[in-house]
C-alpha cells in the first residue's frame, strides 16, 4: 500500500466523540475536581466508571496515592482472611484429625508464629498480594491502552491507561477482593466443620458454595475488565486536533481543494467514495438499529467479507454500538459453548444428576465467555503494540472501533475449539492414533501441541485481519 503524495500525518486525528461527563470550562479545558474527589473517585463513581476514568486521568498523583492505599487495604483484607481461616481448622493434632477452634488472637499468634519462612508471614503475604496487584494493574493498563490512545504521545496515553488501571484496583478491585476473601474463607471454614462432623449427607450446599465462588471469581475478573474499559473511554485525552484535512480514502491525498473532474489527482479514485456517505461508507445495520438480525449480519459480513464491512463502517460515529457488539458476542459465545459442553458432558455421563448438569452449564457458559473476552482484549493489545512500532496516528484513533468489530473472529476460534473437543469425545484418541500410525509411537504431547499451534496460527491470522482493516479505514473521513 503506497501512500506517496498522501499526508504523512503525525498530529492529525479524526474527531472522535468523547463522552464528556466532567464539566469543561468555556475555553474547552478540563475543570479539575478537588483532591479528595480525585482520591476517592473510584468509590464515589463506582457505578459511573466513565466519569471515574476522566477524573483519575486528570490527576496522576491522586492515582498513585489511591493505588498505595489500595495495596494496603488488599493486604489487610488477605491477612484478615488468613487469620479467620486459621481460627477454624480441621487438622492433625499429633494423633488424629480433629477440629480446632481458636480465638482470632490465638489464630493471629498461630499465623505470625509460623516460622517456616525466613521473613515474617505478614510481609510474605504483602509481597505476594503486591506482586499480583502489580501484574493485574499492568495487564489492565495494556488491554485498555487501545481504547485510551487516540493521538499524540503513546507514552502519555499509557500513563492515562495506567491511572485507569489503578482506579480499577482501588475501586471495584477492592470491593471484589473483600467480597471473595470473605466468601471463600467462610466457605473453607464451613467445609472444615463439615469434615469434622464426619460429612453428613447434605454437603451439597458447600459444594454449590465452592462452585459459586469459583465462577464468581471469574465473573469478578470480567466485571473489573469491563469497568476498566468504560473508565478508559472517559480517560481519553480531550485535546482536539488543530486541523483535520479531508483525505482521499484510497491514498490519503489531501482533498481540501477538490480536484476538477471529481477524481483524486494522485490515484484517480472517485472523490465521492471519500466524501459522500451515501456512496460507499454508508454505515452498517448494527450501528443504526441493534437487533438479532443486524448482529448476525454484522458477524457474517465480518467473517465472509471483511473488506466490504470495513469500507461501509462509519469510523467517526459513537463507540457505543461497537462495544455493545463485542459484549453480545461474548455472551452468545458463552451460551453456545455451554450448550456444546453440556452435550459432550451428557454423552460421557448419561446418568448425571440435575445439579451437576446445571453446574456444567453455569461453568460452561461463564468460562468460555470470559476466556473469549480475555483473548479478544489481549490480541487487540498486541495489535495496538505492533501498530506503535509503525506509528500512524490516524489509524490509532480508529483502532478501538476495529477492535470492537474484530470480536466476530472469536466465533472462528470457538468453532475450531469445539470441533476439536467433539472429535475427542466421539473418536477418542484419533490424533495420537494417526500420529502413531505415521511415526510408530504416539506422544502425550501431540494433542496439546497441535491445539497450541492451531491457536497461534489463528491469532496470527487475526493480526493480519487487523492490519488489513487498518489499511481500509486509515484515511476514512466519514
Ligand atoms: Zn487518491
Amino acid at each position: 500500500m503506497s501512500s506517496s503524495g498522501g499526508i504523512q500525518d503525525s498530529d492529525v486525528v479524526a474527531p472522535l466523540p468523547t463522552a464528556s461527563e466532567v464539566p469543561e470550562s468555556a475555553d474547552g479545558s478540563e475543570v479539575r475536581p478537588g483532591r479528595l474527589v480525585c482520591l476517592f473517585a473510584p468509590f464515589l463513581y463506582l457505578l459511573k466508571p466513565r466519569k471515574c476514568g476522566r477524573v483519575m486521568a486528570s490527576s496522576p498523583w491522586c492515582a498513585v496515592i489511591a493505588y498505595v492505599l489500595a495495596l494496603i487495604f488488599i493486604w489487610c483484607t488477605i491477612l484478615a482472611g488468613v487469620v479467620v481461616d486459621e481460627a477454624t481448622q480441621y487438622e492433625w493434632d499429633g494423633q488424629n484429625m480433629k477440629l480446632t477452634e481458636r480465638s482470632y488472637a490465638d489464630a493471629w499468634a498461630s499465623v505470625t508464629g509460623d516460622m517456616y519462612f525466613p521473613v515474617h508471614p505478614s510481609l510474605l503475604i504483602f509481597a505476594f498480594t503486591t506482586l499480583w496487584a502489580l501484574v493485574a494493574t499492568l495487564v489492565i493498563a495494556w488491554i485498555t491502552f487501545p481504547v485510551v490512545h487516540r493521538s499524540g504521545s503513546a507514552f502519555r496515553s499509557f500513563g492515562r491507561a495506567l491511572r485507569v488501571a489503578k482506579g480499577a484496583v482501588f475501586g471495584p478491585g477492592l470491593v471484589l477482593v473483600l467480597l471473595f476473601t470473605t466468601s471463600i474463607v467462610w466457605c473453607i471454614n464451613a467445609s472444615d466443620r463439615q469434615f469434622a462432623d464426619g460429612l453428613p449427607g447434605n454437603s451439597y450446599f458447600i459444594e454449590v458454595w465452592f462452585g459459586a465462588n469459583f465462577v464468581g471469581v471469574w465473573v469478578g475478573i470480567a466485571i473489573l475488565g469491563t469497568w476498566a474499559r468504560r473508565a478508559a473511554i472517559g480517560a481519553r485525552s480531550t485535546e482536539m486536533p488543530a486541523s483535520i484535512p479531508v483525505t482521499c480514502e484510497e491514498c490519503g491525498y489531501d482533498l481540501t481543494h477538490l480536484p476538477e473532474g471529481g477524481r483524486c489527482t494522485e490515484c484517480g479514485e472517485d472523490t465521492r467514495v471519500s466524501l459522500e456517505p451515501a456512496y460507499r461508507r454508508c454505515g452498517v445495520d448494527w450501528e443504526r438499529r441493534r437487533s438479532v438480525e443486524s448482529w448476525l449480519s454484522a458477524n457474517l459480513g465480518l467473517i465472509r467479507n471483511p473488506r466490504t464491512f470495513y469500507q461501509e463502517l462509519q469510523m467517526r460515529g459513537d463507540d457505543e454500538a461497537g462495544f455493545a457488539f463485542a459484549f453480545c458476542n461474548y455472551v452468545m459465545i458463552g451460551l453456545a459453548s455451554a450448550v456444546s459442553i453440556l452435550g459432550m458432558y451428557f454423552i460421557e455421563e448419561p446418568t448425571a444428576r440435575l445439579l451437576n448438569l446445571l453446574a456444567v452449564f453455569a461453568v460452561g457458559a461463564t468460562l468460555p465467555a470470559i476466556v473469549a473476552w480475555l483473548l479478544h482484549s489481549v490480541v487487540g493489545a498486541i495489535a495496538a503494540t505492533l501498530l506503535l512500532i509503525r506509528p500512524m496516528s490516524r489509524p490509532f484513533a480508529y483502532l478501538s472501533k476495529i477492535w470492537q468489530y474484530e470480536s466476530a473472529y472469536l466465533w472462528m476460534i470457538v468453532a475450531v475449539g469445539h470441533a476439536f473437543a467433539w472429535s475427542f469425545v466421539i473418536f477418542e484418541d484419533w490424533m495420537s492414533d494417526i500420529l502413531s500410525a505415521i511415526v510408530g509411537s504416539g506422544s502425550i504431547f501431540a494433542e496439546p501441541a497441535v491445539i497450541i499451534v492451531t491457536l497461534i496460527v489463528m491469532v496470527a491470522g487475526w493480526l493480519l485481519r487487523y492490519s488489513r482493516a487498518i489499511r481500509l479505514v486509515r484515511w476514512a473521513n466519514l
